[in-house]
């Protein structure tokens, strides 16, 4: 695969769990017809809200290990313990052969590996919570999480937020319409940059 054609922009969000990616990155899409939700393939179980191939792909540990073990993963991480994600190359090609840019919601330590990949051909926004207890009640309020996958992505929280810096722009999650509006205008700069 070639990673060297012109005018390829690939958008890359991240955050802690709860810090509001999914709801800014459905906004992003909506306002731009040219981008592609890069949709990622996990081992967790399926939310009942969840459409599978919609929202992710969902497989089981052993099929995500055979497809690390096959070199099809661009980036994977075992975000938390025995819990794997990762981006397929198929999906990208599934994407560009729409002739449409990737939006990637991931972890900290993906984003960054990918901008390593595709460097000034990426952006990547860290959305920010605006403190580590609204981050809790915004989990708890979204009613997805037991209390033990709350409390391991909480005990991730902090550390993932010391990634921060490392983006190329941070937007602090606080009032969810003006974040929207943040993200909208970068994306807006970033696509329209040579
Ligand atoms: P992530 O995809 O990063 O895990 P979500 O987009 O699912 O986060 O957001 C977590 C929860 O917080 C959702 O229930 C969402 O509706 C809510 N939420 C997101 N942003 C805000 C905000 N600015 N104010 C209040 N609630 C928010
Ligand atoms: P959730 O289980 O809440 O959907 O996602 C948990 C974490 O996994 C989030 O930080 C999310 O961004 C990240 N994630 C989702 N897809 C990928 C992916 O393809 N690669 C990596 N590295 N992380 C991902």
């Amino acid at each position: 695969m070639s990673y060297e054609v012109m005018n390829r922009k690939m958008l890359i969000f991240s955050a802690p769990s709860g810090g509001g990616k999914t709801t800014i990155v459905k906004a992003v899409l909506k306002q731009f017809p040219e981008l592609a939700f890069s949709v990622s393939t996990t081992s967790r179980p399926q939310r009942p809200n969840e459409i599978n191939g919609v929202d992710y792909y969902f497989i089981s540990t052993e099929e995500f290990r055979k497809k690390i073990a096959n070199e099809e993963f661009i980036e994977w991480q075992e975000v938390y313990p025995g819990i794997y994600y990762g981006t397929l190359k198929s999906e990208l090609e599934r994407i560009w052969a729409l002739g449409k840019n990737p939006v990637f919601d991931i972890d900290v330590k993906g984003a960054l590996n990918l901008k390593n990949i595709f460097q000034s051909e990426s952006l990547t926004i860290f959305i920010q919570p605006p403190s580590l207890q609204i981050l809790e009640q915004r989990l708890r309020n979204r009613g997805t999480e037991t209390e033990e996958s709350l409390a391991r992505r909480l005990g991730k929280a902090a550390y993932e937020l010391t990634f921060a810096t490392y983006f190329d722009a941070v937007i602090v999650n606080d009032q969810l319409q003006q974040a929207i509006q943040e993200a909208i205008h970068l994306v807006a700069d970033f696509l329209h940059s040579i």
